[in-house]
């Protein structure tokens, strides 16, 4: 038999409403009804938004990241049920390609203000800023950002299956706890988004469904047991992810896909967005939950990767003593923060802003790793960048650096 055309089983429309779409959703929800259904094997192509569905536009102004309304995100599409699986199964997912909308060749990456999702490095840059991202097959570059180009690695940031009731209850349960201790001892922060009824939207669930994923559906902001937000850059194209399956039918839900992303998305909307399709294949690993004894999901990255070689990355340490100079015990957090802003400074010197750099450490090939986390007091962590993603010379030398560029990225109106 000769190979079947490949289907669109999710189609996301640019220019309709997201919430007017009832083949996405944005909770997490056991009863967020089946919006697409696959045989095992079969090869589809799903279409998205961007996470946002929309709310940010390719213009000259931070305004629309300052005030994007979080309580709409992410919108995903699915969920899809895939024909076979049962509960404690593990859902097999090939990513044959990813691409942007050929509508919507571009991107962005921005810096969220700190009172509306801020980013790792909130205490340094509170405000929002922005940075669109032009494509060009595999290439992206930015008016925002002048200076640099590099390739893709394009992958989905959010991939998982339904949660059952009891694990949306685990989930709903230890969140709220870490919500109330917070409060309790006078954090400030933001530690966790516990459900909101505000924009939640279930797909096409009826009054029911949306009444219950208003009151418990879970945000899709973090990664859990079922993937979710995981951001891991190298799920790109010839990847494998291992996720299990917690109701039958599995449910299947895809958004948030990224151009390009470094290790961290430091910024939160830290990788270049993007609407999206992507080629997926599902199988099934009966009972596979058992017998891989698997708690959370498992990869296997793609072949294809940029290429950058080995002795290109100018590789910046970060230790477990903040930026006040204090010692902290084996804190790896505190360590990875060090590392970005020593990069941040080391690149101003080419006259390039520290939101420019804090956007482009976002959303770059660059490489976290962890170096050591046993030799007390100091976790080390390690930040490879590329150097050949700059179109200038950037190697440490003698006598510093020429001032270059002499543009900043988009900031909101009043900056
Ligand atoms: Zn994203």
């Amino acid at each position: 038999m000769g190979k079947q055309a490949i289907r669109t089983a999710i189609k996301a429309d640019l220019n309709t409403p997201a919430w007017e779409q009832p083949q996405l959703h944005n909770r997490w929800h056991p009863d967020i009804p089946f919006s697409a259904k696959v045989a095992q094997g079969e090869v589809v192509k799903v279409e998205t938004l961007d996470w946002t569905g929309g709310q940010v536009g390719n213009n000259d102004s931070a305004d629309d990241i300052k005030y994007c309304d979080l309580s709409r995100i992410h919108y995903l599409s699915g969920p899809i049920e895939v024909e076979g699986a049962k509960a404690g199964d593990v859902l097999v997912v090939e990513i044959q390609d990813v691409q942007p909308r050929a509508e919507q060749p571009w991107g962005y990456c921005a810096i969220f203000d700190k009172n509306n999702g801020g980013g790792f490095l909130d205490d340094h840059y509170p405000e929002s800023a922005k940075a669109i991202w032009d494509f060009e097959g595999i290439f992206c570059s930015s008016r925002h950002i002048p200076g640099v180009r590099f390739p893709g690695l394009i992958h989905p940031g959010i991939m998982g299956c339904k949660p059952s009731k009891e694990l949306l209850d685990v989930w709903n349960k230890r969140e709220a706890e870490l919500v109330a201790y917070h409060h309790s001892i006078g954090t400030e922060r933001t530690v966790a988004n516990l459900p909101n009824p505000s924009y939640a939207f279930a797909g096409a669930g009826d009054e029911t469904v949306i009444e219950a994923v208003k009151k418990e559906g879970a945000r899709t902001i973090p990664p859990r047991e079922h993937g979710g937000n995981c951001d891991i850059k190298n799920l790109s194209r010839g990847s494998k992810s291992y996720f299990p399956v917690y109701v039958d039918g599995a449910g299947l839900s895809i958004g948030d896909l990224h151009f390009s992303q470094g290790d961290g998305e430091i910024s939160f909307c830290g990788a270049i967005e993007m609407a999206g399709v992507i080629t997926i294949k599902c199988e099934v690993i009966k009972n596979g939950m058992k017998d891989m004894k698997m708690k959370n999901p498992m990869y296997i990255p793609g072949p294809v990767e940029p290429h950058f070689g080995p002795s290109r990355y100018l590789t910046f340490e970060g230790l477990s003593v903040d930026e006040h100079g204090k010692q902290h015990y084996l804190d790896v957090n505190i360590a990875y923060k060090q590392a970005c802003l020593q990069f941040i400074e080391y690149f101003k010197k080419f006259g390039y802003s520290g939101e420019q750099l804090y956007i482009l450490l976002s959303c770059a090939p660059v490489q976290g790793h962890l170096a050591a986390i046993v030799d007390i007091p100091n976790a080390c962590t390690t930040l490879g960048v590329p150097v050949d993603i700059f179109d200038f010379e950037c190697l440490p030398k003698e006598g510093g650096f020429k001032k270059i560029i002499e543009s900043n990225c988009a900031l909101t109106s009043g900056n």
